[in-house]
């Protein structure tokens, strides 16, 4: 027992703290020195436990009488200093994880973010790229090469911004909060603000000898090619985002998302809305009075369509399942062929004869000007 530090000393307290001022110091020693934001660091660590074990005597008014009065004779010094520590029953666990992981991810439900919280982890930003592509490859989907210039954790330093061997100093100024509570003099009284530590810059830690590679950032910006998937029947200005791709996150928090916003350059063939394709195709007054089968262009290919005799011009045909897929639902649109009928130019004679006669027989009057040429 020997090497045991005084659990008031190891708080940084002085014997006879209250409650709050015995709370608010574990709070900040756990959260300078949380495992989850100094992953392998052996020291932090150790101080966690130690912090724990601490808080773990001096929050219980039973065994804080105890060992005010007799030491650590007066606990049992083994309490709560099990391996991965929080053995001890913590009322307020949940108020402190709040304070450590200012409402991120997997602690969620435990209070709010803190806009002050600068040393707890941070989601990553994340990072917006425009792709064009083709028509096809929106109606089909594909995967494109993108080459994006994005923050990554430093691989050196595992994210920690530490030279190998070294482990950061918790600012003395904050211990480690970040923030430090200033005093000032206004004409309504003394008025107290809290601001980023300005020795540390806020990070709650100061490193000596930083990493070579990354300058002590824990995270480096880089040039990036990524290989990125877009579904099938994504539409021209639709986003698609790609989680955990974006830049990476600070003190331990998930990486942010890259947004590919899709530009869909236009089809010469084919118009779209929604998920339906609109296309014309063009035949002749003949065909259409008469019926025919035509060739129309597809997604698949070419496609037979029937025109049934006495086809007017701009009428409509539907090829069902011929569109985009829908990308919520997978189901495809239809395709629309509006017919465009033609009037035959520069016949020969027969062909006006014969016109003429079909003319005659539907009592037709025929014989217009011929058109000026200029
Ligand atoms: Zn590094
Ligand atoms: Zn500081």
């Amino acid at each position: 027992m020997a090497d045991k530090r005084d659990y008031y000393e190891v708080l940084g307290l002085k014997k006879g703290a209250t409650d709050e001022e015995i709370k608010k110091a574990y709070r900040q020693a756990a959260k300078a020195n949380h495992p989850d934001l100094h992953p392998g660091d052996k020291a932090a660590e150790a101080r966690f436990k130690e912090a724990n074990e601490a808080y773990a005597v001096l929050s219980d008014p039973d065994k804080k009488a105890k060992y005010d009065q007799f030491g650590f004779a007066g606990v049992d010094p083994s309490y709560g200093a099990g391996a991965g520590g929080f053995t001890g029953d913590f009322g307020d666990l949940g108020d402190i994880f709040g304070d450590i992981f200012g409402g991120f991810g997997g602690f969620g439900g435990f209070g709010g973010a803190r806009q002050q919280n600068r040393t707890g982890p941070r989601r990553g930003e994340n990072l917006r790229v425009r792709l064009a592509i083709s028509f096809e490859e929106a109606a089909f989907g594909c995967k494109k090469d993108i080459n994006v210039t994005k923050v990554d954790p430093c691989l050196d330093c595992k994210g920690t911004g530490c030279a190998p061997g070294t482990t950061p100093e918790v600012c003395p100024d904050c211990r480690g909060s970040g923030t430090v509570m200033r005093q000032q003099r206004t004409p309504f009284g003394m008025m107290q603000s809290t601001g980023p530590c300005p020795k540390c810059g806020g990070t709650g830690r100061i490193i000596h000898s930083p990493c070579a590679k990354c300058r002590g950032a824990g995270s480096i910006r880089a040039q990036r090619k990524l290989n990125v998937s877009i579904p099938a029947g994504i539409d021209d200005g639709e986003t698609v985002s790609l989680r955990g791709q974006g830049n990476a996150g600070a003190n331990g928090g998930p990486a942010g998302d890259l947004l590919v916003t899709v530009q869909v350059r236009p089809s010469p063939t084919f118009r779209r809305d929604g998920t339906n394709l609109y296309t014309t195709a063009s035949i002749s007054f003949v065909q259409a009075a008469l019926g025919t089968e035509i060739q129309v262009p597809t997604l698949d290919g070419e496609v037979s369509l029937n025109i049934p005799e006495g086809t007017q011009t701009g009428s409509v045909f539907r090829l069902r399942g011929k569109g985009v897929p829908s990308l919520r639902t997978g189901l495809k649109g239809d395709q629309f062929v509006t017919v465009d009928l033609t009037t035959p130019k520069n016949m020969n004679r027969r062909q006006k004869e014969l016109l003429q006669e079909f003319a005659d027989i539907a009592g037709e009057k025929t014989g217009g000007k011929k058109k000026k040429r200029f």
